[in-house]
């Protein structure tokens, strides 16, 4: 394979996780779609936040809070400039990708009318699946499914064909993270547009390794985890454009979203306000900052080729174990192998890889149908991630080759 200049090992040290072992073995960390390992530059934003200037946001005049509402302020700047958003107050943070959709799903409750269509993909996460269908449920619109193909690929054909005057939604993940196909979201986007349907898309695989440019894609609302780009759990974002979250109503009532309360009536506050009840993940959010910093320092382009190199890699050496098949070949896919190995079941080989030290995932991964799809009860998933080394990859081919003498004799 034709290296990439990325220096893995200097990257690595910034992750101190990555040196301890399990079960005896030098930890081989390959469940990066479910969670991504944090760095010491975002572990010092939480320990520095902690030790010197923890205070409620956006209420006190003393100094501590001051100090904390700018640095909270910031970390929205910051995701502003990364997803380049027009308008700062489009940026509302979340306690991460869930609660993004389900603030939208419960707002457009009100929008919709008995009758109207929402589409969403066939390789949804159930995140994305479950709050569209409660929306369904409470307006008597009427979901349908963009279907895939066996590659777990979208057939954008039958998407074509789906969209009409009556669509008023469309709901995509911009990566599958059972898959890791990237899916033709600009066209997506496009076309649903033609019909007047407002798009949501599901970044929360993608972030790790796109840089999103929401104007330039025009999307509606997108959404995001910081977990799975080296930030911390229990935050996000939901990006939405001004005009649709001017639109929609508040989704929880409580403090910091009013504007003037009293008993008998009760106005809200600008945007993003309206939409950020409550004392937030303030830390998590500066942290989410210090994330964004720490990524674009290695640089997006640097990671997409790094990984790419590790995908194809791991691609030709799993696919000589005999009896090995990998579900989702799209031809657009990012560093994610979904596999099973004939007669033994996903959950078999991820025990034996754990008594290894490898860490991967197995099971549907939040997204049943597409397991449905196949006919099979799961996959194991090995997700890479910009700080994983070919030798990790060899650890993750010699060890299922182990699992397999093992488990079929
Ligand atoms: C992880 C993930 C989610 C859910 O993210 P949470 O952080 O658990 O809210 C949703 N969609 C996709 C594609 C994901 O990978």
């Amino acid at each position: 394979m034709t290296e990439v200049d990325f220096d893995v090992v200097q990257i690595r040290k910034d992750f101190p996780i990555l040196n301890r072992e399990v079960n005896g073995k030098p930890l081989v960390y390959l469940d990066n779609a479910a969670t991504s390992q944090t760095p010491q530059q975002v572990i010092n934003a939480i320990v520095d936040y902690y030790q010197n200037y923890n205070a409620n946001i956006h209420r006190g005049v003393h100094a501590l809070s001051q100090e904390a509402t700018d640095k909270y302020e910031q970390a929205r700047q910051k995701i502003q400039q990364h997803f380049n958003a027009a308008k700062v107050h489009e940026i509302i943070f979340t306690s991460g990708t869930t609660h993004g959709i389900n603030l939208v799903a419960n707002g457009f409750s009100s929008l919709l009318q008995k009758g109207d269509e929402v589409l969403v993909s066939a390789m949804e996460h159930h995140s994305n699946i479950v709050p569209w269908q409660m929306l369904c449920e409470r307006t008597g619109a009427i979901l349908k499914v963009i279907p895939m193909n066996e590659q777990g690929e979208l057939v954008m054909e039958t998407y074509q064909n789906l969209l009409s005057s009556k669509t008023k939604l469309v709901f995509c993940n911009h990566i599958s993270n059972a898959l890791g196909t990237i899916n033709p979201i600009e066209e997506i986007i496009n076309a649903a547009h033609e019909v007047g349907a407002a798009v949501l898309i599901d970044g929360a695989q993608a972030a790790p390794h796109i840089k999103a440019d929401v104007q330039a894609l025009d999307v509606d609302f997108y959404v995001v985890s910081a977990h799975k780009i080296c930030g911390p759990t229990g935050v996000g974002m939901l990006y939405g454009k001004e005009e649709w979250l001017k639109k929609l109503p508040p989704y929880q009532g409580g403090g910091e979203m009013i504007a003037e309360v009293t008993f008998e009536k009760t106005t809200y506050a600008e945007l993003p306000h309206k939409f950020e009840a409550g004392t937030p993940n303030i830390c998590g959010g500066i942290a989410f900052g210090a994330a964004l910093d720490y990524m674009n320092t290695i640089g997006f382009e640097a990671i997409a080729a790094y990984e790419h190199q590790l995908l194809d890699y791991a691609t030709t050496e799993l696919s000589k174990i005999d009896g090995l098949k990998i579900y989702g070949t799209a031809q657009n896919k990012t560093s994610v192998i979904s596999f099973n190995i004939e007669g033994v079941h996903p959950y078999d080989i991820g025990t034996i890889l754990d008594k290894l030290g490898i860490a991967v995932r197995t099971g549907h991964h939040c997204a049943q149908p597409i397991m449905d799809f196949y006919k099979i009860p799961g996959t194991v998933r090995a997700s890479f991630c910009f700080y994983n080394t070919k030798e990790e990859v060899d650890a993750l081919v010699a060890g299922v080759e182990r699992a397999k003498n093992m488990l079929v004799g």
